[in-house]
C-alpha cells in the first residue's frame, strides 16, 4: 500500500465515521462488561446532539465511564409513544440522535424496535453501530448448532400461553434462543421438559461477560434438576437444541391422539385449538386427528 492509498483509506474511514445531521444511530452497549463499548460507539455518543436512553441512570454510568456528557431523552416501554414523537421531531429538525437501550443491541427485545419503525416511516436515516448482543453471545458459546437458528426472545403471558408457544416450537429443527428472567427460570424449564422431553440438549448462559459468567451445557432435565436445588440469579439466555429427526423421547410420543388432545384442553385450550396443536406436534393434518378421536370414541361406546 502506498502512502497515498493509506491516506485515502483514512479519509474513507473518517467520512464513514462522521456523525450526520438528522440521523438516528442505534448504538450497541455492553451487556455487562463496560470495556466492550466500541471505539466507534464512544465517538458517536460523544458527537451526537442527543441520546435517547431506555434507563437514563444506567446510561449516565456508561457515559461517565467514557467521560461523555450529553443531553438525554428517556425512551422506554411506558413512554415510547410521546417520547418517540419528540425524538422524531428533533431528528426532523436536523439534530442527530443516538439510541441506547439498557444493554446490548437496540431493537432486540426492547422498545428500540418501535423507534426504528417510526423513524423509517418519517424517512429518517437510521444506521447502526453494532456490538454486544446477549442472544448471539450465548449462541456462539452454546456448543449447539449455529448453522441455523431462531430467536424467540421472552416467552410471554400466562403459563398456558407460554406452554402453547413452546408447543408451537416442538418440531422446530433449528437451534432456538430464549431470553429469560431469573424468577421465571424454574417454570420455563419445567414447561420445556414437558414440551420437548427431558433429553433435549441446552446451554443455560448466565451473566455473560460479567465476573460470574457461566455456561451450563446440559440437558433440559439436568438444568431443571440444578435449578430446583439452586436459586436462579442474574440474567439468562437459554439456547435449546432443535428437534432432531427421529426424536422419540418427546413428551407426547407416549400418548394416544385422544390423550394428546385432552392434554391441551385440560391446559385451557379450546377443542379446535387443541386439535390444531396436536396436528402440528404430530406433523399430520387436522382431519387425521379428528378421525382418530372419532374412531377412539366409537371404540369406547
Ligand atoms: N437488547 C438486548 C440484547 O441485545 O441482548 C436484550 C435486551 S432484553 C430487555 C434483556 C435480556 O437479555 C435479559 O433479560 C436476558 O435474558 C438477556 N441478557 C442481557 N444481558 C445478559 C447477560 N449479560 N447475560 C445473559 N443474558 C443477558
Amino acid at each position: 500500500m502506498t502512502m497515498e492509498d493509506s491516506k485515502m483509506n483514512m479519509k474513507d474511514r473518517e467520512d464513514k465515521n462522521a456523525v450526520l445531521a438528522s440521523t438516528l444511530y442505534l448504538v450497541s452497549t455492553p451487556i455487562g462488561n463496560l470495556s466492550d463499548l466500541s471505539e466507534r460507539a464512544v465517538k458517536v455518543l460523544s458527537e451526537v446532539d442527543i441520546i435517547a436512553a431506555e434507563d437514563t441512570r444506567n446510561t449516565m454510568k456508561l457515559l461517565s465511564f467514557s467521560g461523555i456528557s450529553k443531553p438525554m431523552i428517556s425512551y422506554h416501554e411506558h413512554n415510547k409513544r410521546e417520547s418517540g414523537g419528540r425524538i422524531i421531531e428533533e431528528l426532523l429538525a436536523g439534530r442527530s440522535c443516538a439510541l441506547v437501550t439498557d444493554a446490548g443491541t437496540p431493537a432486540i427485545s426492547d422498545p428500540g424496535e418501535d423507534l426504528v419503525r417510526l423513524a423509517t416511516e418519517n424517512n429518517i436515516n437510521v444506521t447502526s453501530i453494532p456490538g454486544p448482543c446477549a442472544a448471539i453471545t450465548a449462541l456462539s458459546l452454546s456448543a449447539l448448532s449455529t448453522r441455523r437458528f431462531v430467536f424467540e426472545g421472552f416467552l410471554e403471558g400466562t403459563r398456558n400461553q407460554r406452554l402453547q408457544r413452546l408447543s408451537e416450537l416442538k418440531n422446530e429443527g433449528r437451534t432456538i434462543i430464549f431470553y429469560e428472567a431469573p424468577h421465571n427460570m424454574r417454570q420455563t424449564l419445567e414447561l420445556m421438559c414437558e414440551t420437548f422431553g427431558n433429553k433435549r440438549r441446552t446451554a443455560i448462559c448466565r451473566e455473560l461477560t460479567k465476573i460470574n459468567e457461566e455456561v451450563m451445557r446440559t440437558t433440559l432435565s439436568g438444568a431443571l434438576e440444578y435449578y430446583t436445588v439452586n436459586e436462579p440469579r442474574g440474567e439468562y439466555v437459554i439456547v435449546l437444541d432443535g428437534a432432531q429427526p427421529g426424536d422419540d423421547d418427546s413428551f407426547f410420543s407416549h400418548m394416544s391422539v385422544a390423550e394428546h388432545v385432552e392434554y391441551y384442553t385440560s391446559a385451557g385450550l379450546s377443542v379446535m385449538d387443541a386439535v390444531k396443536q396436536t396436528a402440528r406436534d404430530r406433523g399430520v393434518a387436522k382431519s387425521v386427528i379428528y378421525k382418530e378421536i372419532h374412531n377412539s370414541k366409537n371404540e369406547s361406546d
